[in-house]
């Protein structure tokens, strides 16, 4: 590949060369075409290698492929129905690139209606300049075409689900990472600065941290402390109810975003998820416990803030003697964040 070419798009490469297909390939036929007296055809056919010519640098000056993907594709399927009508159906092979090209640069939606009307829109043509056979041909292979393009762009977009979703994981213990996390609590604080507060933009973080993971690391091995990692997000996966959002933070602090709960209750859901890992046997040489802080989103509270008060609180949690949950609190009053100052507080030392 050409070194121009290296950091571009798929579709950018694709509408690039399209544009210099259309040049190289169309613009000796316009003078021929001129030569021969027909210039309304040759004037036509210039105009399209110019439009292409634009759009292409359009594309390759802005990188901005998102309109230009349909806009080209119209362009070219246009173009196609319109000289098969001033030119015969001679020209009528253009139709399979095109059809390729519209499948490889739109989704499945947009190809697929895009094509069929560009074909439907032929048929009269060729019932008139065609035999039955040929027509019966022509519209088989294009109809394969399409088909070949739809499965191909159907699998295109199942491996980049597939990729996302993967880009979106832990590599040790399967839970989603931070890159996920960061993404989901953008997309909260948005969400909650939007809508008025109610159960649906209330929202909890529980962020937890492993006790002592260094020492078991230290004593056991650095595989024991891989298997710790992987046994215990099995078990708040499979054993707690609503832990589909479960993250790795990063080394042995994990966070799960607990939606529709409000501080009470994420407490609550914390203090379950510390009883059942100081219960669990995830390791087989130690107990394994762990330190939760909670926090409650507030209304137009910037996520990194978020996050500071329930590590800040889980970190309380840690100062306090490891093994139990705290909550950080926020005070309406003062409009700052505070802890220990609200009822809330006699139930979070009461939680251990
Ligand atoms: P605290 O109770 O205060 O949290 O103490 P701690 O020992 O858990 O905390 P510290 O931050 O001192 O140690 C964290 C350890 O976690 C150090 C690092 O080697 C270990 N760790 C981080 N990521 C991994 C991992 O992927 N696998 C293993 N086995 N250990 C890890
Ligand atoms: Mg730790
Ligand atoms: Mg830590």
């Amino acid at each position: 590949m050409p070194k121009a070419l290296v950091n571009r798009s798929i579709e950018e490469i694709i509408i690039v060369y399209s544009a210099i297909i259309m040049a190289i390939t169309i613009t000796p036929f316009a003078f021929f075409r001129f030569v021969n007296g027909q210039h309304i055809v040759a004037a036509i056919e210039l105009l399209s290698v110019f439009m292409m010519a634009g759009m292409g640098m359009y594309v390759w000056k802005t990188r901005n492929v998102k309109y230009m993907k349909v806009v080209i594709s119209v362009f070219m399927l246009t173009g196609l129905v319109v000289f098969n009508y001033l030119l015969g159906s001679s020209i009528l092979f253009w139709l399979y690139p095109i059809i390729m090209t519209t499948y490889f640069l739109n989704n499945l939606k947009v190809s697929a209606t895009l094509v069929t009307i560009a074909s439907i829109a032929l048929i009269p043509l060729l019932v008139q300049q065609k035999t039955t056979i040929e027509v019966i041909s022509i519209v088989i292979t294009m109809v394969i075409c399409q088909l070949f393009g739809f499965l191909l762009s159907k699998k295109i977009r199942q491996q980049y689900l597939i990729m996302e979703e993967l880009a979106n994981l832990d590599g040790l213990t399967g839970a989603s990472n931070r890159r996920a996390f960061e993404e989901r609590i953008e997309f909260l604080h948005n969400f909650s600065a939007r809508h008025k507060r109610g159960s649906e933009s209330t929202v909890s973080l529980i962020i937890f941290d492993i006790d002592n993971f260094k020492m078991i690391n230290d004593e056991y091995g650095h595989l024991e402390g891989d298997s710790i990692l992987i046994k215990l997000t099995e078990l708040f996966k499979t054993k707690i109810r609503g832990i589909d959002q479960l993250y790795r933070y990063g080394g042995e602090e994990f966070v799960v975003i607990a939606n529709g709960a409000d501080t009470l209750k994420a407490t609550e859901l914390a203090e379950k998820m510390r009883i059942l890992l100081e219960e669990s046997d995830i390791s087989e040489h130690t107990k394994v416990t762990a330190s939760f802080g909670v926090a409650e989103l507030q209304k137009h509270e910037k996520p990194h803030r978020w996050i500071e008060r329930a590590d800040n609180a889980m970190y309380r949690a840690k100062r306090a003697g490891r093994n139990r949950v705290f909550m950080a609190n926020f005070d309406p009053v003062n409009k700052e964040f505070s802890y220990n100052t609200n009822v809330h507080d006699i139930r979070s030392q009461s939680i251990k």
